[in-house]
């Protein structure tokens, strides 16, 4: 395995718990410089002092705040988008304002990171973009996640039509899609179903292999993905079974 990660600049968005967070310490370990960036400034402060990994705050909804914090953090070689947000709910029990949000943070946030940093990395020749999608996107139907699965599907989309533009300059854009994997949103998630064992219960049952992901092994995923010199536009599934 190539290791092109070695000493280049890894930007990660929403690395304050859960899959970023991971994919922020394995990119360290793979001997990257990582700027772990959060809204949720205790996490990172809580990341740097047991990882020693440069932190920023950082709103993936704000364009101004992505441009300021790429004009700090220099050429951006790997970019991974982790910020996501489910909205639980059919097509019927959503509210306009619920789709609003999720396009805004599940969506247009990839596009406003990927423009801020597409052109340094055109400029040096190549860079690696991943996004992280969901197998309930354009790969599975799920009940109850209507705004969340649409807007992981556009990430699928968004993923190839910037790999297609841009494979002539070396830049390789990359989808991952999990199943169920257990972080604080998904806690949160099964505690707010009233019955927390219930809800767990469900969530593994519908992973083939018995159980959930963990973090890290989404995020040696995406340190596969940037080595990966040979892939672009794909979506890759890593969901325990889901999708056989
Ligand atoms: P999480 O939901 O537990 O944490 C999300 C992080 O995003 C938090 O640290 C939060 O502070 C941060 N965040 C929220 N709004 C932000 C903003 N405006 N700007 C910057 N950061 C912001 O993390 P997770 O469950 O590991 O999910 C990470 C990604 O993986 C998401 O895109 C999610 O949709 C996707 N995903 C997760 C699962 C799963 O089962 N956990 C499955 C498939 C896909």
């Amino acid at each position: 395995m190539p290791d092109w990660v070695k000493d280049r600049t890894v930007l990660v968005t929403a690395a304050g718990q859960g899959i970023g967070r991971a994919t922020a310490i394995a990119f360290t370990a793979a001997g990257a410089r990582v700027i772990a960036t959060d809204i949720n400034e205790a996490a990172l402060a809580e990341l740097t002092s047991e990882t020693g990994i440069e932190t920023r705050r950082l709103d993936v909804l704000d364009a101004a705040d992505i441009a300021a914090a790429v004009a700090a953090v220099g050429p951006v070689d790997v970019l991974f988008n982790g910020a996501g947000f489910v909205h639980a709910g059919s097509i019927l029990e959503m509210k306009e304002e619920d789709f609003e949000f999720a396009m805004d943070l599940n969506v247009r946030s990839m596009i406003r990171t990927i423009r801020a940093v597409l052109p340094t990395m055109i400029e040096r020749g190549g860079g690696a973009i991943i996004n992280m999608s969901s197998v309930a996107s354009s790969i599975k139907g799920v009940p109850n996640r209507f705004a969340y699965s649409t807007t992981k599907a556009a990430v699928v989309g968004l993923t190839k039509s910037v790999a297609a533009d841009y494979v002539g300059h070396g830049i390789r854009c990359n989808a991952i899609c999990p199943g169920t994997v257990e972080s604080p949103s998904l806690q949160d998630r099964m505690r707010a179903q009233g019955d927390y064992e219930a809800a767990r219960a469900a969530f593994i049952a519908r992973q083939p292999m018995g159980r959930l992901g963990s973090p890290e092994e989404i995020a040696d995923l995406a340190v596969y993905l940037a080595n990966a010199t040979y892939t672009s536009g794909q979506a890759y599934a890593i969901d325990g079974g889901w999708t056989i």
